[in-house]
């Protein structure tokens, strides 16, 4: 799956789920099966020979990213023009959705012949946030911009006077069709694109996680059959707002999927009393694929000493005292371990005292399951911005470190 091609249709946690299962359902040569909840998927694949001693083999990433959502009623009439009201989803940088080309996209539900149906839409036209003039915001340079995300975020849309969003929206549907309920986002239009003097970077929106998710899904589609594990690739939605729906890291959906496999392949049975997952658990490894911050060179100040990852230099290692990350010294140990055997460099990334520190998907799903998590990821930079960075290298041993992994 071209990354660049991925990252330009992988618009909304919808369409990364969409892309995600049409290519395995193209390379999967029918070893995996898909688990779907909502904008959630998770990919299986069934060792060889299942048996007592089996274990699973985990890789955590994540589906959404920050951004404007649209507000069920979000039609807006001022100084002659329409605009779309939208509500914060996760953290965005504000300041970095003025002026760009964006699009509006998501899933639709609606009723046709009593039942009810969905499909994917994707705008054609394309919307905008316009900055205020210097002239009319005279200190901008000086004070930075302040955003107050109530009132500076709503896109203009359209100059017909009474145009109504969900009268478009209706326009995506078969006819006859009764919409009944949309999720829908703003995205930025410009497509992904490689950059640097010898294209060693890749510039896009989306970058986290869509990369991690890019990372695992060829890594895994690479990956021979295991023989004694079992392969799983979960691809979860809703990490920007803390993961706690049916469908996030921190939901029953990991759980039910992996106690299924083992009652399926007889190595479990629930309520009996000889049995414990622990056992599964605790003797398997997950590896937590999340972005990670790279030394800026306009800011090297912000970055930890001897702890700042470089762009292109290697996979990062995620480590953090207060235990924003899952990685322990014996989750690292396995992780090193399979970087030598993948001949993968890696970086370690620690943040500085005197910042708080981010967090993954990792520490809850190694919590809840007693699975030993090693949080790492690909350095970028702008992360949160409507347009980041990475680089080309760390992605491609990225892939390689999830193809080692598995196998
Ligand atoms: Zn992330």
């Amino acid at each position: 799956m071209n990354f660049l091609d991925f990252l330009n249709e992988s618009v909304t946690p919808y369409h990364t789920v969409g892309c995600l299962k049409r290519f395995f359902e193209e390379s999967g040569n029918g070893r995996m099966r898909i688990w779907e909840r909502g904008g959630s998927i998770i990919v299986t694949a069934a060792p060889q020979k299942a048996h007592p001693g089996s274990r699973f083999r985990i890789l955590l990433a994540h589906t959404d990213f920050p951004a404007l959502k649209i507000t069920p009623n979000p039609d807006l009439r001022t100084a002659g023009i329409q605009t779309l009201h939208p509500e914060i989803y996760g953290s965005p940088i504000y300041a970095s959705w003025f002026d760009r080309d964006l699009g509006y996209a998501g899933i639709v539900l609606y009723e046709l012949d009593g039942k009810i149906e969905k499909t994917l839409i994707r705008s054609k036209e394309l919307l905008r946030i316009p900055q205020l003039a210097i002239h009319l915001n005279r200190n901008v340079n000086q004070d930075g911009l302040k955003v107050n995300p109530q009132t500076d975020l709503n896109a203009l849309w359209s100059s017909r006077e009474g145009a109504k969003f969900v009268e478009a929206l209706q326009a995506y549907l078969p006819k006859g069709a009764r919409l009944l309920d949309f999720d829908i986002q703003l995205f930025d239009a410009q497509p992904a694109q490689r950059g640097g003097l010898e294209g060693e970077w890749i510039f896009s929106g989306r970058l986290d996680n869509l990369s991690s998710c890019h990372a695992v899904a060829t890594g895994m589609a690479k990956a021979s059959a295991e023989r004694y594990d079992f392969q799983v690739a979960c691809f979860l939605n809703n990490e920007e707002v803390g993961s706690l729906t049916r469908e996030g890291a921190a939901g029953s959906f990991l759980r039910s999927v992996l106690e299924q496999l083992l009652v399926e392949h007889g190595l479990f049975q629930p309520g009996d009393p000889k049995m414990s997952l622990d056992r599964f658990f605790s003797e398997s490894l997950a590896i937590s694929l999340d972005m990670a911050h790279a030394e800026h060179p306009n800011f090297p100040a912000k970055s930890e000493p001897n702890h700042a990852p470089i762009l292109g230099k290697g996979v990062t290692l995620k480590i953090n005292s207060q235990k924003r990350y899952a990685s322990d010294v014996f989750s690292s140990a396995q992780f090193k371990m399979i970087c030598k055997k993948a001949g993968v460099p890696f970086q370690t990334f620690v943040m500085r005292n005197d910042m708080p520190c981010g967090s993954t998907v990792g520490p809850m799903v190694s919590a809840a399951l007693g699975i030993p998590t090693v949080d790492v990821g690909e350095p970028m930079l702008s992360m949160h911005s409507i347009r980041e960075m990475t680089a080309v290298q760390d992605h491609e041993n990225l892939v390689k470190l999830v193809s080692a992994f598995l196998t």
